[in-house]
């Protein structure tokens, strides 16, 4: 896998651009602000308004772990939960869930991101639904439903309204 992500800034005013390298790492947990790296004002025209692209890394295991577990550490962007209810991290937020002593607030974003593959499994915008992929993630939340409640409070009523009536809830 490789270790180099490209941070670009865009002067909001001349359209010049300035790039950086980052680590694997930091990229992923957005770590380094490329306006301290390269300076507040545009080479150019000194203007201050940029706008900013990542790119950002897949998360292996390693990355996804030191997330899970490190209150210090926040995924690219906005929504961490809507970044990981992805196929591609399902064994390992499976794996994390299950095998390492991670955090009560990663723990719910983790259980959240498994509710929101379900959901977009499940909505008919979505036109290219997954329906094994749902069923095997219903499962899993079916293995899981004492960690779900824990994380109820963190999960939109919306996603709730189209994936608990999916699960074996006892009772509300
Ligand atoms: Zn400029």
């Amino acid at each position: 896998m490789k270790d180099s992500y490209t941070i670009e800034r865009e002067c909001s005013n001349c359209g010049s651009k300035e790039q950086i390298s980052v680590s694997r790492r930091e990229a992923a947990f957005e770590l380094v602000d490329i306006n301290e790296v390269v300076g507040k004002n545009c080479k150019k025209c000194s203007a201050t308004k940029f706008i900013i692209y990542y790119q950002t890394p897949d998360l292996d295991f390693e990355l996804l772990k030191e997330w899970a577990t490190n209150p210090e550490l926040y995924l690219m962007g906005q929504d961490e939960e809507l970044l990981l209810a992805d196929e591609k991290y399902l064994d390992n937020i499976l794996n994390i869930l299950d095998n390492v002593a991670l955090l009560d607030h990663k723990r719910n974003l983790l259980m959240d991101a498994l509710c929101v593959i379900v959901y977009d499994n499940t909505i008919d915008d979505n036109k290219q639904k997954d329906e094994n992929l749902k069923e095997r993630v219903i499962k899993e939340l079916n293995k899981r439903i004492y960690q779900l409640k824990q994380a109820d409070d963190w999960i939109m009523d919306y996603i709730k309204e189209v994936v608990y009536p999916q699960l074996e809830l006892k009772e509300k």
